[in-house]
């Protein structure tokens, strides 16, 4: 069906970077080096000094990224088979998808139903003996830290990874381990993903790592081309996980605009602040903080048992919806033996959250419009 507002349009998004991708992917073309290279190099820098973070690892894509460094970290001894990691049951399933393939334990923690992030007052009584590890999901672009996260690790010894997929570019005003307020450059390491409908997306996957550890970065790097540090050495049982250059020149296009794309975002999500004005909508949390979240989805929730209604009627007013995401990890097939306490809140908002087009295929005035169409709606 042709909308008159599609959920996210990614043609349109790229167009006004076409002509300087066309030029950037020549560039990669002529240039004969296909594999590592300056545009990796290139992109890596311009990674490293926009969030601060000392080490930045091209990599395939952001599961990989979070799968390295976890393995990265046994690799260093750092975290061993069976070590449970902690990390926010409402997420995308690729956060769970690391841990365990890095044979560690999941560990599934409610999130703070304001946020939409992992409830921070939940995570001491979720410790036992065998936690190393949290993974803060800064979900739909807002950054998942404060206080209560850092003290519990810093107690507890434990290393805090970041899935920054979906929130390159939000800061923060609480400390993170380090200098740096941004997103991604919190923690220990973090993971970013650029899939092409991520805030800066790559035409195919593509990821990276964070880290201002030198060592993690050097044992990601090696892990991420076959284990190797050097040509035909292999110091571990590594992977074929790298960039490709064409990304990184694609990426290196887009990067530079990604503050001002972020902002378009938050006028959009100001703009359905501004205009939805229902009793049976709960929308997103809006601070008064600047970057806090840049909006890489714009989740709202209705009644359960009325959100499919409520997105048939959307449909067949033009305007695409999206569920982020209709069924937790702990409840996918794959996860069906993992042990985890009750998770009331993720459980009863995952039947009543819809995310709105927040994407640059729409204007801040067509928020504005939809929203005016959902407050008439009779759903
Ligand atoms: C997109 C995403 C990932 C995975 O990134 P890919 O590049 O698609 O592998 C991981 N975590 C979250 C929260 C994501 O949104």
């Amino acid at each position: 069906m042709n909308l008159k507002y599609p959920f996210l349009d990614l043609g349109r998004v790229n167009e006004p970077y076409a002509d300087e991708m066309v030029a950037a992917a020549e560039r990669v073309i002529r240039s004969g080096r296909y594999i590592g290279g300056p545009e990796i190099e290139a992109f890596e820098s311009d990674l490293s000094s926009y969030t601060g973070a000392p080490f930045a690892v091209g990599v395939s894509n952001g599961l990989d990224a979070l799968r390295l460094i976890l393995r990265a970290y046994k690799e260093m001894g750092v975290l061993s088979d069976g070590d449970e990691v902690i990390y926010p049951a409402n997420t995308y399933i690729a956060s769970v998808l690391a841990i365990s393939d890095a044979g560690l334990t999941p560990v599934a923690v409610d999130i703070d139903e304001r946020t939409m992030n992992i409830d921070t007052g939940l995570l001491e009584q979720a410790l036992t003996e065998r936690t190393r590890a949290i993974m803060t999901v800064h979900l739909y672009g807002r950054v998942a830290w404060d206080d209560t996260l850092v003290d519990v690790a810093r107690r507890h010894g434990l290393k805090v990874i970041e899935d920054c997929a979906q929130a390159l570019g939000a800061r923060t005003l609480y400390s993170g381990f380090h200098e740096s307020h941004h997103a991604g450059a919190l923690g220990d390491a973090a993971g970013i993903s650029f899939y092409p409908t991520k805030n800066v997306g790559a035409l195919g996957d593509a990821g990276a790592v964070l880290t201002h550890d030198e060592e993690l970065a050097r044992t990601v790097r090696a892990l991420a081309n076959y284990g190797s540090d050097r040509r035909y050495h292999n110091l571990y049982r590594g992977f074929n996980c790298r960039l490709d250059p064409i990304q990184a020149a694609m990426l290196r296009v887009k990067l530079p605009h990604l503050n001002s794309e972020n902002a378009d975002r938050f006028a959009r999500a100001l703009a359905y602040r501004r205009t939805i004005d229902r009793r049976d909508i709960v929308l997103p949390l809006m601070t008064n903080e600047v970057n806090d979240c840049v909006w890489h989805q714009y989740v709202i929730r209705v009644p359960a048992d009325r959100r499919e209604s409520f997105m048939r009627q959307m449909e067949n007013e033009g305007i695409g919806t999206d569920i982020h995401y209709a069924v937790p990890p702990h409840r996918q097939l794959c996860y069906a033996s993992l042990v985890h306490g009750p998770l009331p809140v993720t459980e009863r908002i995952a039947d009543e959250i819809v995310s709105l087009p927040i994407g640059t295929g729409i204007s801040v005035a067509d928020a504005a419009e939809i929203g005016s169409v959902i407050n008439g709606l009779d759903f």
